[in-house]
């Protein structure tokens, strides 16, 4: 078989990673890719919005599936154009994409299905922005109706910070069009957790619980990333919750959107909050998460490929989808001075001495293939994933394979995973 995975981070190199175990799996492209996919397959540098460019080369190469790691693609309707040539493709549909594309058809989508969500009003209108948010006080968060890779959203702790920022996202279009439109809602205090499940249209098979870590600095300080780090499972979402979370958070998204002709096949991850009052939903991605996936592709035990091709079919009812009871942990090391400006090409040492460690694997993100060398070539640029029998021995193994990497001006968070332990505490 030959599979085409899309998109170019952490992510896709453990996609890649994961589905190269199946020994069906002979050829895997990957496009763009990254000097990690390029070990386990061969890149194409074809970007992953180029939708024309993607199903040209799925054809061509007469692949039997394409993987879409990030959202745009899948928001631009790569799964659509895929599904006219009769390539299969794993991940929604451009309209079921739209639970992440449009924070505004996501919110309504939740409200309509009875997810819980924090309360909101969707605004067309400057005036109406700004007298929405006088109306209801600080804190308040302003969030950008479109894709704004991760920057769209602001928690104001101010009626003035709140009013800036959609000043930003609709007057000064900060955001382009993805600001002309604006979702302003309540503030939710507490600790945030992501649950993904794969979906099949009706059925869903759940993972387990994982965590991320948005901000660049410890202490959950400084800017949001992209994530510095994350581990499987999370102590806030423990197993005997994993049910009754997508009983009330999964299971009717995916029954709203089948009604609609639109089923849902491919990860719905949920983005958590867990609130006094019980979990709260945030927001829908409709893929894997970065870093999310790495830890929890060390823990799934299931084949890759027969549970997407359920998804794909409708069958995900006929498979069981098993992780291991292990806990792993992923720490990413990004190059200093990210998510500003940060420099690039230094040379990465010390990646085989890292994976030869048990129960570790080095996943590369912005990485690339120079010569014999491989170089950085973005913000994020590994993230070392350990498996343990419990988060204290995934957090230990995984720093000591940090430790084994070097690359000039690297930077890392020391505390990944500690949320996790005081909670266990
Ligand atoms: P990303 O692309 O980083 O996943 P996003 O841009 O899609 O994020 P959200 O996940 O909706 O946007 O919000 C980003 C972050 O903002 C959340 O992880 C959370 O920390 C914070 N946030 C969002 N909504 C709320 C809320 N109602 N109350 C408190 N914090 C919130």
């Amino acid at each position: 078989m030959k599979i085409l995975v899309v998109g170019s981070g952490g992510r896709e190199h453990a996609l890649c990673w994961k589905l190269a175990q199946n020994p069906k799996v002979e050829t895997i492209l990957c496009a763009p890719g990254n000097g990690g996919t390029a070990q386990v397959g061969e890149n194409i540098a074809v970007k992953d919005d180029d939708i024309p460019a993607l199903v040209a080369l799925a054809k061509t190469e007469e692949v039997d599936l394409v993987v879409a790691g990030p959202e745009l693609p899948l928001v631009l309707g790569l799964e659509n154009a895929l599904r006219q040539e009769g390539i299969p493709c794993f991940g929604p549909n451009a309209f079921a994409a739209n639970l992440e594309g449009s924070k505004a058809f996501s919110k309504n989508v939740m409200a309509d299905a009875g997810v819980p969500t924090a309360p909101f009003r969707v605004c067309d209108d400057y005036d109406e922005a700004v007298a929405f948010i006088r109306e209801k006080g600080a804190p308040i968060v302003v969030k950008a109706d479109g894709l704004a890779a991760g920057k769209g959203v602001i928690v104001a702790s101010s009626e003035e910070e709140a009013i800036e920022a959609v000043h930003e996202m609709m007057i000064k279009k900060a955001f382009g069009s993805a600001g002309d439109r604006v979702v302003i809602e309540e503030a939710l205090a507490g600790e945030e957790a992501s649950f993904l499940c794969f979906c099949d249209g009706t059925h869903y098979a759940m993972l387990p619980s994982s965590q991320d870590h948005k901000a660049v600095y410890e202490g959950d300080t400084g800017p949001n990333t992209g994530g510095m780090g994350a581990y499987s499972p999370a102590p806030i979402l423990p197993k005997e919750k994993y049910e009754e979370t997508a009983e009330l958070c999964i299971k009717p998204i995916l029954r709203h959107l089948a009604a609609k002709g639109e089923p849902f096949k491919g990860v719905l991850y949920a983005g958590l909050m867990y609130t006094e009052n019980g979990p709260s939903v945030l927001e829908y991605n409709v893929r894997f998460g970065d870093p999310e996936c790495q830890p929890l592709l060390m823990r799934l035990e299931t084949d890759l490929l027969e549970i997407m091709f359920a998804c794909i079919d409708g069958k995900l009812d006929q498979i069981e989808v098993k992780s291991s009871p292990q806990t792993a942990c992923g720490v990413v090391m990004a190059a200093a001075g990210y998510p500003g400006s940060y420099p690039k090409g230094m040379e990465i040492t010390g990646l085989d001495e890292a994976d030869a460690l048990d129960g570790v694997k080095v996943f590369q993100a912005g990485t690339k293939v120079d010569g014999d060398r491989i170089v950085t070539s973005g913000g994020r640029v590994l993230c070392v994933t350990a498996l343990g029998d419990d988060l204290a021995a995934a957090q230990k193994k995984a720093y000591e394979a940090v430790a084994k990497v070097h690359f000039d001006n690297s930077y890392y968070r020391r505390d990944i995973a500690d949320k996790g332990l005081k909670r266990l505490k």
